[in-house]
């Protein structure tokens, strides 16, 4: 726990975390790294109260985010909202939340929501499930323009997402399911017990005949500190932990993802980031 949240933490790039408000700053910090994509939070990734956007802000970033050549923002949820608590009072805070936050990203053009499903703690996947539909059918509208993602998870506790069938259960009971998506972790996946490392190909197939590649829509690329299976998340630098790099290699290469956007969300500095987004890129067969 502690781990994955010093590991997420830091894809602000160790920058203040309510990155919606500074975007022209994490549009600097992913150029300063080389990287084509940020990744932000969208408040305190514990929860707390977001300030509103600032026009002139977006403006900003829009125009240093042109220039420079960096591409869609996934904004990352709080982490400790849980949109299927067995306390109504838990299940409104998410519900404010996460209302508050595609009211705000609204505003910023061609931007992802990353969510972590949640845990049904005592009630079971099928009610967590049904508790995480109805609250994104409460606060998803028509004519919203961000999508959202539903992250693959470890399968930590009681961990919604555990593996694709969940995802889909989820996704089956939207109401909008033209605006959602799934943002793959890797760690989250390997952990999960999904061998992305020895039989990707067989892994993307599972995921394409359960939910369909073209729900996909980001990749969070990490390594993992524990075994296939384990169901701990806890990442790694990428090539130090147990995927290792010819995994990590093959995956950014693979036809069927590499179009897509990836996030690194690697126990790392800005020096470190840095030197992995120049390996990825010397290793990218284009
Ligand atoms: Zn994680
Ligand atoms: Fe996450
Ligand atoms: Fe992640």
């Amino acid at each position: 726990m502690q781990e994955k949240e010093k590991g997420e933490k830091y894809v602000s790039n160790r920058l203040p975390f309510i990155i919606i408000k500074r975007l022209p700053r994490y549009g600097k910090a992913g150029r300063g790294n080389r990287s084509q994509y940020i990744s932000v939070f969208t408040r305190n990734p514990r929860g707390g109260k977001a300030k509103d956007l600032d026009v002139k802000d977006i403006a900003a970033y829009q125009q240093y985010a042109a220039e420079h050549g960096i591409g869609q923002i996934l904004a990352h949820a709080p982490y400790t909202i849980n949109a299927c608590g067995k306390d109504e009072r838990v299940q409104e805070f998410a519900r404010e939340t996460m209302a508050d936050d595609l009211r705000r990203l609204e505003e910023i053009p061609d931007c992802k929501y990353n969510f972590h499903p949640g845990s049904h703690v005592q009630q079971g996947a099928e009610v967590g499930i049904e508790k995480i539909a109805g609250v994104l059918n409460e606060i998803m509208w028509q004519e919203q323009k961000t999508t959202v993602l539903l992250e693959t998870m470890a399968g930590k506790g009681t961990e919604v997402g555990r593996n694709f069938e969940e995802l889909q259960e989820i996704l089956s009971r939207v109401k909008y399911p033209e605006k959602m998506g799934v943002c793959l972790d890797t760690c989250h996946v390997f952990d999960g017990g999904y061998d992305i490392s020895g039989h990707l190909e067989e892994v993307l197939e599972e995921f394409d005949r359960i939910i369909g590649l073209d729900k996909l829509c980001a990749i969070h690329l990490n390594d993992s500190k524990n075994v296939l299976g384990s169901h701990k998340d806890r990442h790694e630098c990428l090539g130090a932990g147990n995927l290792t790099m010819d995994a990590i290699v093959r995956i950014i290469n693979h036809p069927a993802l590499k179009k897509l956007p990836f996030y690194l969300e690697t126990p790392n500095d800005l020096e470190g980031y840095a030197r992995e987004i120049a390996m990825l890129k010397a290793a990218r067969k284009d």
